[in-house]
């Protein structure tokens, strides 16, 4: 059997261990500690001027905190775009909420402006203002941030970003993350970067992030005793997995390099087949980190066909995220659309895309699919 290939694996810089000795050396084994403040300042001069960080346990917990600094309570709605990963919507029914879906759109994958109004004007006729829009950037590509942003104005409700495939993506040179009232990011073990697990809230407001600092350590009130007002969570990154944040954050840039030639790799390669499809950046503006590299699957040959082949020679591949409104747990759920994700979902398909795949890594997986291509045509 040849040498597994993942979809998208960790891959470690030379920091990361030194700084976990450093933390068991001087014994900050615990939830906050030096390593903890670190990252949460590389993170904002990272991301920009203004920008305020708090280090999570992870991106799911990130915009838990967000939907509850933002006041979402049950029975309440929340719009979150459909095509995405669970953990963008369970937080909405963390809250007892409602989500409310709404569709992609063509060029970037992610929540569509037109549908997104739509949304609002129908759920405002029928008497309930949503109360927060959570927007994706799948893949690292960013959404349509001018419009969207402008739509959620008009009707003065608050953005949460997800953020979580999109560190080092831009928009118009700003750094994703930073449009939203308040965004998120993940550090899971197959994002960009990865912290063995963990995530962040991002805002602008400092005083919302001091907030979710507090209520992701259980709420404790100022006191020598342990005196509580508010209902806490135990949501606080450790020193421990911050030390490899930190770590991480020393070759970010050029794991996003080594991502976005993965993707101009296989796009090169596979230019001769025509049923083979790459979303474009739309225009100038959009930068992705193409945490993943996807492809779209016409013709013929279908994405299960591809990813089977593949899945015999051990190379790991995966649909597109299944959008929410299909979903069995959401099925009750309002949903806004026009047909797109359901297609980007029955053509779409990620190809292995870690910044630790090898040139002979990459060559394999197009030498495989190619060869199926080739003895379907006999
Ligand atoms: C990974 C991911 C999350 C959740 O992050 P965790 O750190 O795994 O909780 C949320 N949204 C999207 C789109 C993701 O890909």
């Amino acid at each position: 059997m040849n040498e597994k290939i993942w979809l998208s694996s960790p891959h470690m810089g030379e920091s990361e261990f030194k700084n976990v000795k450093e933390a068991f050396d001087t014994n900050w084994i615990a939830p906050l500690g030096p390593h903890v403040d670190g990252f949460e300042r590389d993170l904002a001069s990272y991301l920009g001027e203004g920008v305020h960080v708090a280090a999570l346990s992870s991106g799911t917990a990130a915009l838990h905190l967000a939907l509850i600094i933002l006041g979402v309570q049950a029975g309440d709605e929340v719009i979150c775009q459909s095509m995405t990963f669970s953990a963008s919507a369970n937080p909405i029914a963390y809250q007892g909420a409602t989500p409310v879906f709404v569709d992609s759109e063509e060029e970037t994958w992610n929540m569509s402006p037109e549908l997104l109004e739509t949304a609002i004007q129908d759920r405002i006729s029928k008497g309930k203002k949503p109360k927060a829009i959570i927007v994706v950037h799948l893949y690292g590509m960013p959404a349509q941030m001018n419009r969207i942003m402008a739509v959620a104005d008009k009707y003065e409700i608050p953005v949460v970003e997800d953020a979580a495939e999109a560190l080092g993506s831009s928009y118009k040179g700003q750094m994703l993350g930073t449009f939203g009232a308040m965004s998120i990011l993940s550090f899971n073990g197959n994002k960009i970067i990865t912290t063995s697990g963990g995530g962040a809230l991002v805002s602008r407001n400092e005083e919302w992030i001091r907030k979710s600092r507090f209520l992701a350590t259980q709420a404790r009130d100022a006191a020598p005793h342990y005196q509580h007002s508010h209902i806490g969570y135990n949501y606080r990154m450790s020193n421990v997995c911050a030390g490899i944040g930190r770590g991480q954050m020393e070759v970010l840039p050029q794991r996003v390099e080594k991502r976005r030639s993965n993707y101009a790799f296989y796009k090169e390669a596979f230019a001769e087949i025509d049923s083979i499809k790459f979303a474009e950046e739309p225009t100038e503006g959009f930068y992705s980190n193409r945490w993943l590299s996807t492809v779209l699957v016409e013709g013929e040959m279908t994405r299960e066909d591809i990813r089977l082949h593949l899945e015999k020679d051990n190379i790991e591949t995966r649909p597109l995220w299944k959008p929410m409104h299909l979903q069995p747990v959401f099925a009750d759920a309002p949903f806004y659309g026009d047909g797109t994700s359901e297609r980007l979902f029955e053509q779409g398909l990620c190809l292995p895309s870690g910044s630790n795949l090898t040139a002979a890594d990459l060559e394999r997986v197009v030498s495989q699919l190619k060869q199926l291509y080739q003895e379907a045509k006999v």
